[in-house]
């Protein structure tokens, strides 16, 4: 579906365009171009049946300015190096634009995850993090959950980091099992964080969630999260699909009923949902839906030069990260589309994981409720800070969350003088 596409290639130019706009020079940003450290591996598996078969692994640390390297390992046959460096540097872009203290990194193994057993699973998480272990820990990189990983994912990657130190140790990523020191609010807090800026937008706008129908790409974690809550809120969600294929209907979808029959068993798929007058639509179709929102909650590189046209949504919250391409943001800005950017919109994740990792630190633990104010007012700030930037200079909230972020990284990396 996508323009010729290199995401890292992509992010270069947003970067070029904030830096312009801030007034910086190509020395001041030049070390953000290049990610600090790229690791490539080789995961050797012995497969169920008896086999062994090789996978391809990274970590891309992209800058360490403002902090440890922070940002989440994927599992997903599209992973590959440009893509990695991609991510890590949104991260990094992210961090700093919820100023919380740390630089950016990603993982990913390149692997068709939703084939592969539980134990398989486990024997190729363990392996990775054993090549992993020299350049991660808790004040040097710490991963954490993305595409077709989760809480279990993140529990065996700790114990075995914790196995080859000799000394339990939690901080070393976040989204883990609550019982091992994961946090309370940690798994659903991407889609909170969503729900609340869906929110912040609608009431800049003068909108209410009544009147609001939603369409979202995506119904793993973040999307399925994200349609439970604002189901909750109010809004009509009309359209919402995964890897099988997307479903319809009129007068809303029964959000909590879908969630419920996805999470009943790993592998479920929403082609298998059956309900009276459901139509079913490709994940093309969803995104020319008549909506007011749309969410795409799946993977980068979907709304392009080919599909922007097509839009017909008034506000786009970026929940997946790097979904809208160069060409594609530039239609939207022409048809008065609003786009929320991934870096501001899905940023819940990694600021409950930075609740995780300070209650890991002081061996503690907070209060559910405490890390949902925490978050919500984490976010609500970041937010009017990108709005204000974005009106102030006349650019879109894109610009005006590129700005913000690349101004604080620039400044640290200037006071710690770490291009002399
Ligand atoms: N994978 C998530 C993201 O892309 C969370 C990262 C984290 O918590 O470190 O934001």
């Amino acid at each position: 579906m996508g323009d010729k596409y290199n995401a890292f290639q992509e992010m270069l130019q947003l970067l070029d365009r904030a830096a312009a706009l801030l007034g910086l020079k190509q020395d001041d940003y030049i070390t953000l171009k290049y990610p600090d450290r790229e690791l490539k591996v080789s995961i050797p598996m012995k497969m169920d049946d008896g086999s062994v078969q090789v996978f391809e692994g990274y970590r891309v640390q992209h800058s360490g300015a403002r902090g440890p390297y922070k940002g989440g390992i994927r599992y997903h046959e599209n992973v590959d190096l440009d893509e990695i460096k991609a991510l890590a540097a949104w991260m990094s872009l992210k961090s700093a634009v919820v100023n919380i203290p740390y630089g950016g990194a990603k993982g990913g193994v390149k692997v068709d995850a939703t084939k592969l057993s539980k134990g398989e699973l486990e024997r190729l998480t363990r392996r990775y993090a054993t090549l992993l272990y020299p350049i991660v820990g808790p004040h040097i990189d710490i991963p954490a959950p993305d595409i077709n990983t989760n809480a279990e994912v993140m529990g065996w990657f700790m114990d075995t980091f914790s196995t080859l130190r000799g000394q339990l140790t939690p901080g070393v990523v976040t989204g883990k099992p609550v019982p091992i020191g994961g946090s309370l609010g940690r798994s659903d807090a991407t889609g909170r964080g969503l729900t609340l800026i869906t929110k912040e937008v609608l009431k800049k706008l003068g909108l209410s969630a009544e009147s609001t129908r939603v369409a979202i790409q995506g119904a793993g974690n973040v999307g399925g999260t994200t349609a439970k809550f604002l189901h909750e809120e109010g809004f009509k969600i009309i359209a919402l699909s995964d890897v099988s294929g997307g479903i319809f209907l009129e007068e809303g979808l029964d959000i909590p009923e879908i969630i419920d029959f996805l999470r009943a068993q790993r592998g479920r798929l929403l082609k298998d949902y059956q309900t009276p007058k459901l139509v079913r639509i490709s994940n093309e179709e969803l995104l020319r839906q008549n909506v007011e929102i749309l969410i795409p909650a799946a993977l980068e590189n979907q709304i392009t030069s080919k599909t922007a046209p097509h839009i017909q949504a008034k506000i786009v919250v970026e929940a997946a990260n790097g979904p809208t391409t160069i060409r594609g943001d530039l239609i939207l800005e022409e048809n008065g589309i609003i786009a929320v950017p991934d870096i501001l919109a899905n940023s819940g994740g990694v600021i409950v994981s930075y609740f995780e990792w300070l209650q890991n630190l002081q061996s503690f633990s907070w209060e559910e409720e405490k890390v949902i104010t925490r978050l919500e007012n984490l976010l609500t700030k970041a937010f009017n800070e990108v709005w204000e930037t974005a009106a102030e200079k006349g650019t879109s909230l894109r610009m005006g969350a590129y700005m913000l972020a690349l101004d604080r990284i620039v400044t640290s990396a200037k006071m710690r003088g770490m291009s002399c």
